[in-house]
């Protein structure tokens, strides 16, 4: 097994490789359009097939042009389970497979109404859902029920030990586990849902005042 971060540190954005060795066979986590050159290059450099490529969520309605970019990669492309084509492998189930590893889609819908977590053995990559003790980025998710429901239902329901790896890092920070998370974070941790929402629909320069860390208001996109 080969994992690796991919983390651009002008906009903290974060991407995950992950390689069965065995057969050479890997899958990328919320690559970047920008990055294609270079991701070309590791996989030729490491000798890899990508098989999947996994995207959290997106914002290309922001970003022209991004999707197209990750064409050039030639993987098949899971977002959202319901947005598989029905004869792709794959379709109609929340398993995936590359080389001898399985990967586990959560649909985990709030930040964007279509994202979707992936579970790879003790870790699971929640995209913009939970960020290390940072609401993500975003002053409105798009759907602030469906995020708490994720969190705390979904994500908080694992085993403590499960490693998050988010797709956006906060101050530097790209990995946190369950236990830490489900206890301290600052939004999902030990409060309530409609303590939550009343503060996401709070003006932001209110509901920020007792973040920890804070996070830039600007907007975000990745
Ligand atoms: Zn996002």
């Amino acid at each position: 097994m080969y994992f690796r971060i991919l983390q651009d540190e002008a906009s903290g954005a974060v991407s995950y490789l992950l390689a069965d060795l065995d057969t050479r066979e890997c899958a990328l986590v919320d690559p970047r359009g920008a990055d294609v050159s270079l991701l070309k290059a590791m996989l030729h450099e490491h000798k890899l097939h990508l098989s999947l490529l996994l995207r959290t969520h997106d914002h290309d309605a922001l970003l022209p042009g991004e999707a197209a970019a990750l064409d050039a990669l030639a993987a098949l492309r899971i977002q959202h389970p319901c947005s598989v084509e029905p004869n792709a492998p794959g379709a109609g189930t929340s398993a995936l497979v590359f080389g001898n590893e399985l990967l586990r889609v959560m649909p985990t819908p709030g930040h964007t109404a279509g994202c979707v977590s992936y579970l790879w053995r003790d870790r699971l990559f929640c995209g913009d859902l939970l960020s290390v003790d940072a609401c993500p980025h975003q002053p409105r998710p798009a759907k602030p029920e469906a995020m708490w429901d994720s969190a705390t239902r979904q994500v908080f329901a694992l085993p403590g030990e499960t490693l998050l790896f988010c797709s956006h890092a906060t101050q530097g920070r790209v990995v946190s586990n369950v236990l830490e998370q489900r206890r301290w974070h600052p939004w999902f941790g030990g409060g309530t849902r409609d303590a939550f929402l009343a503060r996401v629909r709070a003006p932001f320069a209110e509901a920020n005042a007792f973040s920890s860390p804070p996070s830039a208001p600007s907007v975000h996109t990745s």
